[in-house]
């Protein structure tokens, strides 16, 4: 049985069991709030920082005032998992909207609820490689919800996921409103060809990754090309070298989309560099215990 961690929310902490929100709370309502998914290594949070820019700045966009600054939010984020004893973990961060009437407009909720959940979370892929399928449900257009704001709004995603859970395969792959490749359900893509990286602009309608800019990163430590630009299926199914790249799932080879193997079914050489880089550096964080 997994460890029971005690919660944040509002400032307070309680058992999983009792770890609960209001009916009334407009995150459970409409889906009215945003989201982080943060992981720790070895005793430090890695790219803290970077992830609750992302957080304020979601909240920003849906007009969601955080009610905590984000020097204490991170000071929040490292006393739960400091109480939970926890050093390899993850960590999900709520904001919702809270408690309002049953109507949907924000301004009837007074205030935002801030919930932080800590847990430990085994590696999604390590040494395991993901297989994927194209969705018919396509990514949200930018003009409809922006999939720039990490929403707690994730139907179309979920529809998706459908799909590959159907499809007896690991994730599904969204296509923008144009037809290219935008995204995993919750990974950003990566395709290799002719020893060129290649991943989808924020243009292309995706949520920009945290963990995918640490792969671009590590790209050019590499001196390896990497280039940001639209991914045709086409593309895709004839790419040397695939992946995709989370918080959950770090970087998880993709060796098979639509039943068409990618490369030679292994993940490739560029691939494996990226993987091996990334366990150096992912131990390299905000300290929790100092
Ligand atoms: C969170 C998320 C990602 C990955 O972002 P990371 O910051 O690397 O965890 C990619 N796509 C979607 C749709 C997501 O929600």
């Amino acid at each position: 049985m997994s460890k029971e961690y005690d919660v944040y929310i509002d400032g307070k902490y309680y058992p999983k069991k009792e770890a609960k929100i209001s009916v009334f709370d407009h995150g459970f309502l409409y889906g009215d709030g945003v989201f982080e998914g943060i992981r720790a290594y070895e005793g430090c949070v890695f790219k803290l920082n970077e992830h609750i820019d992302r957080l304020y700045e979601s909240a920003k966009s849906i007009e969601l005032i955080i009610p905590l600054s984000k020097e204490d939010f991170k000071k929040a984020i490292l006393e739960t998992l400091k109480r939970n004893n926890l050093k390899d973990a993850y960590i999900r961060v709520v904001i919702s909207r809270g408690i309002g009437t049953l109507g949907l407009n924000p301004t009837l909720c007074p205030k935002a609820s801030i919930i932080i959940i800590t847990d430990y979370l085994e590696p999604l892929y390590e040494g395991k490689n993901a297989t994927a399928i194209i969705a018919s449900t396509s990514r949200n257009s930018v003009t409809a919800l922006n999939p720039m704001i990490k929403s707690l709004n994730y139907l179309n995603n979920i529809l998706a996921r459908i799909e590959a859970n159907k499809a007896g395969v690991n994730e599904a792959i969204m296509l923008n409103q144009n037809g290219t490749i935008c995204e995993g359900t919750g990974d950003n893509i990566f395709i290799v060809k002719a020893g060129i990286i290649i991943t989808p602009p924020s243009a292309a309608a995706i949520l920009l990754g945290i963990t995918r800019q640490v792969v671009i990163d590590l790209a050019k430590d590499e001196s390896l090309k990497i280039v940001e630009r639209s991914i045709t299926v086409h593309e895709l199914n004839n790419a040397d070298e695939a992946f995709f790249t989370g918080t959950a799932a770090e970087i998880a080879p993709l060796v098979n989309v639509d039943g068409r193997v990618i490369g030679n079914g292994e993940p490739g050489p560029i691939t494996r560099i990226l993987i091996e880089n990334f366990k150096k550096i992912r131990k390299c964080g905000i300290p929790i215990y100092s």
